[in-house]
Parts: structure tokens; sequence; C-alpha cells
């Protein structure tokens, strides 16, 4: 028997439709590129949108078209990402920070049909659009009066496009299932690969994130994304924010620690999210100058493991709590998000502690396992560890273009190694790339650079496996002291003492002024391992 409800699909048009009619009066607030401060209303970034809708529809843009963007978080980004997907186009987000070859590549490979940028990105499209045939119009996001002076004809300017439209557009009733954004990975290993998300997954995403146990968004939230727009979709804000009806701070393009903390105590942000190298910046330059932010209360980390005693640094001086995330691209990308039970509230602190250190459980919507190599699943005791498999409303079935299935038995494989508790919390102990191996005993790299940046002396580590002649690999751990700090290699193993078992404490440490980072700010070990390829543990120098 039917049920005899109304069969509405999941739009993302809805989502802004919802925004400007019960919150028109909230404010979104962008830093520009430009450099001044814009603010207007979810009412009138629901008007620029339709008529961003009508632009779209001059450029000849139509349904299942792919629609690059290379910017910051902004509000003509925002309208971008509304705009195109609720004409049923597919807003394809690029990483600016990859090298220009890697974005031809996945402008080409995409065949995205026009890219709207950001003026900032203006050298980066003189190089890259020779060799994008697909590509009809470059559109600088910007007005006339800021426009390159040598553009014309090469060039389209967003504003002037924007007022010869009508602000008002009607959103086609799509099937939910549709296309509606595209994001690559960042190809650590091999070429980039496509993620197409769907309305239905966009919005089934957006609504979990906004529950209490996850990011526990509300319209008495001032959200700041200090995860870039580019970034699988700033994890979400840009749509979960508008669900709610929460005040939207986009940074453009200052993560830094001043300019972050500037912004959050102007506009009075509660809630912001990012990579955990943004908030290290963040902490340094708040001990510089001795202050505090006055009104931030929760801050999303996650795409890489946060070390705890981040964690309990914006806890104990700030009175912040980090709430830690776990999440691919091709997952949205939120899988799980640490957030306590009713029976976890009397815990005693250090208990609490490393609880909170997890990566959280998943909610509704995402399942989690974990298999041995044989694909066997393995128990839920918070110690078996094994290959990391998920499945879900908004988890990637195939990659774009391919037409091999990633998944294993209808799951996908993560790449990540994880162990998983009686409660559902999970641990990721490390990619399975980055694990070392050592004598046949597995090392987490992600535990010993936590052990690393607990010391006073330490601002940023990472921990590699390296050659050895008897132990297959023995851990190294690479290390960027604090401004000031003074610490050797000595009292930095000695810090290893009584924290992990004696044959996982790392061989040897390495100071270094800089790590190199991906495109997406996280630790690139790639990078690092092929610098250190000349280096000897000190017992087979
Ligand atoms: P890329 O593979 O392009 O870096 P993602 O940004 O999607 O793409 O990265 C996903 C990976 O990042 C995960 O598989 C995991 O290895 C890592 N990751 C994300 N969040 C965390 C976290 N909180 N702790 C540890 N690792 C994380």
């Amino acid at each position: 028997m039917n049920a005899q409800m109304m069969q509405m699909p999941l739009l993302v048009s809805s989502i802004m439709t919802h925004a400007a009619r019960y919150h028109g009066d909230t404010e979104i607030v962008s830093q520009t590129v430009e450099g001044a401060v814009h603010r207007y209303t979810y009412a009138e970034a629901s008007r620029r949108t339709q008529a961003l809708a009508n632009v779209l529809a001059r450029l000849d843009i139509g349904p299942g078209d792919r629609v690059g963007t290379l910017a910051w978080n902004g509000f003509r980004h925002l309208e971008l990402y509304y705009a195109v997907s609720g004409i049923g186009a597919v807003v394809h987000t690029l990483n600016p920070r990859l090298f220009s070859e890697q974005i031809a590549w996945i402008v080409n490979h995409a065949r995205d049909t026009v890219v709207f940028f950001d003026l900032s990105f203006l050298s980066l499209v003189e190089a890259v659009a020779p060799q994008c045939p697909s590509v009809r119009h470059w559109i600088v996001m910007t007005d006339k009066a800021h426009m390159p002076a040598d553009s014309s004809g090469k060039f389209l300017c967003y504003e002037d496009l924007m007022s010869a439209e009508p602000q008002h557009y009607d959103w086609p009733d799509l099937p939910e299932t549709m296309a509606s954004g595209l994001c690559y990975t960042s190809g650590t290993t091999g070429n980039p690969k496509g993620v197409l998300y769907s309305h239905r997954s966009t919005v089934l995403h957006a609504l979990a994130c906004i529950q209490p146990d996850v990011m526990n968004l509300s319209a008495r939230d001032v959200v700041l994304p200090a995860v870039p727009m580019f970034h699988v979709n700033a994890w979400g804000l840009p749509y979960s924010a508008l669900m709610v009806g929460a005040k939207l701070v986009l940074p453009g393009p200052n993560l830094d620690g001043a300019s972050l903390h500037r912004l959050c105590d102007d506009e009075g942000v509660t809630l912001s999210a990012g990579v955990p190298t943004v908030w290290l910046g963040f902490r340094q330059h708040l001990q510089k100058i001795q202050s505090k932010p006055s009104t931030l209360k929760r801050v999303l980390v996650g795409g890489s493991a946060c070390p705890p005693s981040l964690m309990q640094a914006f806890d104990d001086e700030y009175g912040v709590s980090i709430l830690h995330l776990w999440g691919m691209t091709e997952l949205s990308p939120v899988g799980t998000v640490n957030t306590l039970k009713l029976k976890h509230q009397d815990l005693p602190d250090a208990q609490r502690h490393d609880l909170l250190a997890k990566q959280g459980r998943p909610p509704f919507g995402i399942e989690l396992k974990i298999v041995n190599d044989a694909g066997e699943s393995l128990p839920t005791d918070g110690q078996a560890a094994g290959d990391l498999l998920v499945r879900g409303h908004w988890v990637l079935d195939r990659y774009y273009e391919s037409d091999h299935s990633p998944l294993r038995e209808g799951w996908f494989p993560t790449g990540d190694v994880a162990n998983i508790d009686a409660d559902g919390y999970l641990l990721i102990t490390d990619r399975s790339k980055d694990i070392i191996k050592s004598g046949g005993e597995w090392i987490s790299s992600i535990e010993l650079e936590n052990i690393a940046m607990s010391h006073p002396a330490i601002a940023e580590a990472a921990a590699i496996g390296v050659r050895h002649p008897k132990w297959d690999e023995r851990p190294l751990i690479v290390a960027v002291k604090k401004p000031g700090a003074d610490a050797t290699r000595e009292d930095i193993l000695a810090h290893y003492a009584g924290k992990i078992a004696k044959w996982s404490v790392p061989d040897d440490v390495v100071f270094v002024d800089e790590l190199p980072h991906t495109a997406t700010g996280k630790l690139s070990k790639l990078q690092l391992r092929q610098k250190l390829s000349e280096y000897r543990l000190p017992d087979s120098r």
C-alpha cells in the first residue's frame, strides 16, 4: 500500500528559499578580495541568486552543465552555489592552491563550460585558460570598477552580467537524484577523482549536520567557515547555515590567525570550522598578543587528526570546545563528529579528554565498520584496528566518469585504518599509506605526532616511517619548534617515555623551519618523504 504523503524532492534551491522566507533579515558578511567588507541579508542573497540564474540562462548554461569556480569564501561564491545547482547545473569548485597543470587537467576532465573566478586568481586563469578548450567564458567575480585593465574581450564581469537581469527566477522542480555539485579529491596518489553530489545527498547531509550531536547549528549562531568553499563545500556549512538561518561570516582569502581573530570578534562568531593548521595558527596569534576570542564557543576541527594538546588549550584557555570531525570528499564530507553521551557527562577529566580526542561517532545516515585483510568484520572493542569502510545517504557510489565501482560489497573503502569502540566512537590510527610498519607491528603516525605536539616547545610535527635494515621501517619525527622555544632531540624523545610502548618510540627527531602542506592544508607526507629521501637513521649511518 502506498503512503499518502506529499512527495517533494529534496532540492538545494529550497534551502535558499527557506532562508530568505523565514530569516530574510539575517546577515551574510564577506571579507572580499577587493578589500572591503560586504554585508547583505538572506533576502538580498536570494534575489541576487535568482538574477544569477538568469545570467546562467543567458550564457546558455543548462541542466547538467558543469560550472567551475576558483574562489574564496564570499557572497558571490555562495550565490553560485545556489544558482548553479538551482537551475539543474553542477557547481564544480576548483582548488586554486593546486598547480595550474592540475587545475587544467581537472577542468578538462570535468569539461567545465564556464569558470567564475575571484580577482586574486587572475594570473592563474591567464595560465590555465589556453589549456581548457571546453570553457566558453571566464567570468571575473567582481564589479566594473575592479575589472582588470586589459581584460576586455577576454573575461566577462560578474556584476555587469547581474545588473542586466531581473531578480526573479522560478526554481524548477528537479529530480532529487540529479547532480548538484562536483568536487575532486586532491589526488595525492594518481590523478584526482571527481565526486558528484546530488541534491538529495547535499540536503540530507545538511540536515544531518545541523543536529545537536553533530554541529548543533541554530538561528542563534554566527558561523564562520574557515575551511574553504573549494574544499568539500566548506564541510557543507554554506548549506547547513542557511537551513537554520544562522548569520554567516565568509572570511575571503585571509585564514591567518590575526584576520580570523579580528573577524570572529567583530562579527560575534560562535562557531567556526577548519583544518588543524588553521587553529594552530590562530592559537599562536592569540598567544603572541595575549588575548582570547570573545564570542567563539565551538570549533569543528577535522581534515586531519586534531592534536589533543590543541583541544585542551582551547578548552582551558578560551573556554572554546573543539569538536573533532572526520570526513572525506567522498562523504560530502561528514562521517563522524565527537560529542558526548549522557553517560559520559560525569567522566573524570582525563577520561573525558581521551574520549573527545577520538574522531567521534556517526550521525543517523552513516554506518561504519572495520575489517581485516580478508574483509571480515572486526569487533568494535576500541582495540582491534582494521580498514575502515562506510556507507550512507551521502557517500559516493562511483567516481565521476568512471565505470569501475570502488565499493566492496556495497561499502566504500576509506583508505583509513581505525578502531571503533562499543559506543560507536571512531579512532583513526592512520591513513593506510602512512602507517609505520616496524618488525611486523603497526605504529600509528597520528599517535606519535600528537605526543610530539604535546611538548611545549613543538608547534607542529609529522611522523614518517624510514627504511631500516632490520625492522623494515622505523619512526622519525620531523618537527617545527614554536618561535623562541628550544628543545633538543633528546628532550623530544624523552617526552615519549611512559606514554607508548618502548618499541614504538621514534628513533630520531629532525627539526625543520617548516613542514610541507597539501592544497587542502594537511601535512604532505609524500613531499616530506621525498625531501628526506637521503636521511639515514642514527644506527644505519
Ligand atoms: P584528500 O584525500 O583529498 O586529502 P579529503 O580532504 O577528503 O581528501 O581527506 C580525507 C582524509 O583525511 C580521510 O580519509 C582521513 O585520512 C583524513 N582525515 C579527515 N579528518 C580526519 C581526522 N579528524 N583525523 C584523522 N584523519 C582525518
